[in-house]
């Protein structure tokens, strides 16, 4: 497939990578700035919201090179478009790629049309800042929320997500939302664990990560329920090679998921199209537009 004849007057697919269950594709975008986009599995795509990001976190090539721009809505919806011409299956969106979509103005409005199409909408965040985040849980129509957390403690947070809210303000807003969401509101919202040797992988981070996250699920809901699960996705991690960061072994891997199914929690580990070199978290690219 030709994917350098899909273009609209905002953004052309300029390359594809295809991979066992992922398809990459560079969009270039009219001022000659680029991101990337991935089609999981046929009928999940995940969008970039920025040229870039003002995040910082430390294993992350997207954010490599700092913040260019946010993306308009009409480039988030050119990469939704051009992507569904090659790919009629695509039934899924997830803002998950280069960016931080809290940051992005039009990333609700963006929201607000994919379901008009028919498309389930969800995104990953770091979850600030912290008023756009209520908004978020409280306005915006998606159909899943998963906030990026990859600690159990405050240095290592600071470390891993450097202009992301401290623990203890990330979750004293999740304690204060939570009670006023329905419960099918409240299913919607997952947390990340991203594992990094030597850097969250000990024993005492995760038990701590697991702590903060029992409270959360036991925070009293509308129906006056004390307790509702929260599903937490722990990542595999692939380097990329803005970083030094690592992954964790397989073993290791599997002893962290182990140790927090242990306590209770509700955890899922990475799909095989999440592992695969060209899905994984934070290896998405953006290139600056030359001014
Ligand atoms: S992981 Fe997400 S929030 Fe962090 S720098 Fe990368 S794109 Fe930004």
């Amino acid at each position: 497939m030709d994917v350098a004849a899909r273009s609209s007057s905002v953004a052309r697919l300029e390359r594809e990578e295809v991979g066992v269950f992922n398809r990459r594709f560079v969009v270039r975008l009219a001022d000659g700035a680029a991101v990337e986009a991935v089609l999981y599995r046929g009928d999940t795509l995940c969008v970039s919201s920025q040229v870039g990001c003002a995040v910082g976190c430390p294993f992350c090539a997207s954010g490599a090179n700092g913040l260019q721009r946010p993306l308009g809505l009409d480039e988030l919806r050119a990469q939704v478009e051009l992507v569904h011409e090659l790919a009629p299956s695509l039934a899924r969106v997830t803002v998950s790629g280069v960016g931080e979509p809290l940051h992005a103005p039009d990333v609700p409005r963006f929201v607000a049309w994919a379901r008009e199409r028919g498309l389930g909408v969800s995104l990953t965040t770091s979850g600030g800042p912290l008023p756009r985040l209520r908004t978020f849980l409280r306005e915006v129509p998606h159909r899943g929320l998963t906030i990026s957390v990859h600690a159990g403690t405050e240095p290592t947070r600071a470390r891993l997500v450097p202009k992301g809210p401290p623990l203890h303000a990330l979750f004293d807003v999740l304690r204060e939302e939570l009670p006023s969401l329905t419960r099918a509101r409240r299913k919607k919202l997952a947390l990340a664990y991203l594992m990094l040797a030597g850097d969250n992988d000990a024993e005492d981070e995760l038990d701590a990560f697991a702590v903060r996250v029992s409270e959360l699920e036991h925070t009293t809901d509308t129906e006056g329920r004390a307790f509702v699960p929260i599903t937490v996705h722990l990542y595999a991690y692939n380097p990329v090679d803005t970083s030094s960061a690592r992954p964790v072994t397989r073993e290791a891997y599997e002893a962290a998921y182990a140790r927090l199914a242990a306590r209770g929690l509700r955890v899922r580990m990475s799909s095989r199209a999440r592992v695969e070199a060209n899905g994984g978290c934070g290896t998405l690219i953006a290139v600056r537009a030359s001014r």
